[in-house]
């Protein structure tokens, strides 16, 4: 049955998660300490959750050492930790539903995206760093007549991982799967805007037969629980996805304690460009439009910035707006809805501020603009869309994080390029083109991590995640990812 009331339904017989998961057992902060975790639909808090300080984070890194050293996981036969981990895919699977809820009532998304989306997206995560685990090689290197030498993959030790709110469980397994996959032991620390899905993942991990200590979660703010993680000198490496402002934090904390790897998932300002002999104007449209309002625009690889050739500009915007104006904004429980709220009220705030920016900085407001459903309590933000956006303007440059799409039109395929790389970041690009050199070439030309020609986010998980320049350095996904979590180990043997 798929309806609000039976959603409503399921939301209110869940036993909410709000306890850090350390050492095998849940518990509260040490010092009792919880915050509001309040739902963006409705404004009202939903739960308390362990606000975890640094003699929690203390204790989950000393849980997670003890579990590295001593084997539990890292000297498990590889048949044994496949099976753990697909019981925790299958287990997964079983509380779907209440995943899903849980996703969509902390961060604010429609229960059908959560559903179809992020829940089985995180558990094919799972299963695919599962299934890969035991085909990890390592090589038999060149060397002198008397001497055998082989280069071997070996886990880190303690990975701290950081993650943000606006896909929490999809970005905590990307971490996850590929460092359990390894070998390590994982400190994770949920953003406290959604820290529900990972903490009900801590506790599934416990059922599926994970030993204790390998994977701890630990809640709490970003300035307390993550900076602790941080800087704690027996972390050895911290897995980010987030803002640049706290990537900046991380790299300094890195240097102030133990010299800890730092991965670095960040921001985008991603430009979507169609070209003049664009091969489906109606198609192309479709991803224009949802490329920016998936997931109310908080997505990293948002296409934020629509560039579009001068020649075509005026219909192809017509058929944005066209498509936007199907979008369905609504309650986040409601499974017609497909744009629900904003994650919190700060995020909203910061959305708006943006769209005020823009609207004084001269674009021409085509759609949106304003706050919604204020009746509901919740924050929510109309699908918003800004012609004639200089390609110097704020709007065109800074991340917004939220349902605002700029349009700047263009006259040469080489302006096309320049405004697409005039940004700090290079996290994604599109491009929509029938002129396969045209496509091999602005792929070439544009600085990012992952262009889609005539597609938007189409990606599958078998490739890199990441960016160039400020979006980040280090790769989620793929084979690539299992060895961001490995050091290199080369062992030489010299023959009698
Ligand atoms: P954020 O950087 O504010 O927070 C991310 C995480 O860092 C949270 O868990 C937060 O509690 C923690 N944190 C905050 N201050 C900290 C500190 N001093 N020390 C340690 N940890 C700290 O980011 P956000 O607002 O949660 O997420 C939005 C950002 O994430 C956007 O910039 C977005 O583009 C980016 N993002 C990137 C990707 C990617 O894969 N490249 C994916 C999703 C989101």
């Amino acid at each position: 049955m798929t309806s609000l009331a039976h959603f409503e339904k399921v939301a209110g017989s869940i036993a909410l998660p709000g306890k850090a998961v350390i050492d095998g057992k849940t518990l509260a902060a040490a010092s009792g300490a919880t915050f509001d975790n309040v739902s963006p639909r409705d404004g009202r808090v939903l739960n308390q959750v362990a606000a975890c300080s640094a003699a929690d984070v203390d204790f989950a890194v000393t849980s997670a050492r003890q579990a590295f050293e001593d084997g539990r996981w890292r000297k498990l036969h590889y048949r044994e930790k496949k099976r753990i981990l697909f019981a925790l895919a299958d287990l997964m699977e079983r509380d779907a539903e209440t995943l899903a809820v849980l996703e969509s009532l902390d961060m604010g998304k429609p229960i059908s995206n959560s559903l179809e989306s992020d829940v089985p997206g995180s558990i094919n995560t799972l299963r695919y760093y599962a299934e890969a685990l035991d085909k990890v090689y390592g090589e038999v290197a060149p060397a002198a007549p008397n001497r055998f030498s082989f280069v071997e993959h070996e886990p880190l030790g303690v990975i701290g991982a950081i993650v943000p709110w606006n896909f929490p469980l999809l970005m905590a397994m990307w971490k996850i799967a590929p460092a359990l996959a390894m070998g390590n032991s994982v400190v994770l620390k949920p953003a406290e805007q959604s820290p529900m899905t990972a903490l009900k993942i801590g506790e599934l991990a416990l059922e599926a037969g994970l030993p204790p200590g390998v994977l701890n979660i630990v809640p709490g703010l970003g300035g307390e629980a993550g900076k602790a993680i941080a800087l704690h000198n027996d972390v050895d490496m911290i897995a980010f996805t987030g803002s640049g402002a706290v990537g900046r934090l991380l790299m300094q904390y890195s240097g102030q304690s133990n010299l800890k790897r730092v991965s670095l998932e960040l921001g985008g300002k991603s430009p979507h460009i169609v070209f003049s002999d664009c091969p489906n104007l109606d198609t192309a449209a479709e991803h224009a439009a949802w490329g920016i309002f998936y997931n109310q625009g908080e997505v990293c690889t948002a296409g934020s910035r629509l560039l579009v050739h001068e020649s075509i500009a005026e219909p192809f915007v017509e058929k944005v707006l066209a498509v936007a104006r199907t979008i369905v904004a609504g309650d986040p429980l409601e499974p017609k809805t497909s744009f629900g709220a904003m994650v919190s009220g700060e995020q909203m705030n910061t959305a708006l501020r943006y769209i005020e920016t823009a609207g004084r900085e001269g674009g021409d407001l085509r759609l949106g603009g304003k706050r919604t459903r204020l009746d509901s309590g919740g924050f929510y933000v109309e699908p918003t869309v800004f012609d004639n956006i200089a390609p110097t303007s704020t709007l065109a440059r800074e991340e917004v994080f939220g349902p605002v799409l700029a349009v700047t039109r263009f006259a040469q395929v080489d302006d096309a390029i320049r405004y697409a790389n005039d940004t700090p970041y290079g996290l994604a690009a599109g491009l929509w083109t029938r002129d396969v050199s045209l496509a091999h070439r602005a792929a070439r030309e544009i600085r990012a991590g992952l262009v889609w020609v005539n597609g938007w986010d189409s990606c599958d998980l078998t490739m890199p995640f990441g960016g160039f320049k400020q979006s980040g350095f280090g790769r989620d996904r793929s084979l690539h990812a299992l060895h961001k979590y490995a050091d290199l180990k080369s062992v030489s043997i010299t023959l009698p």
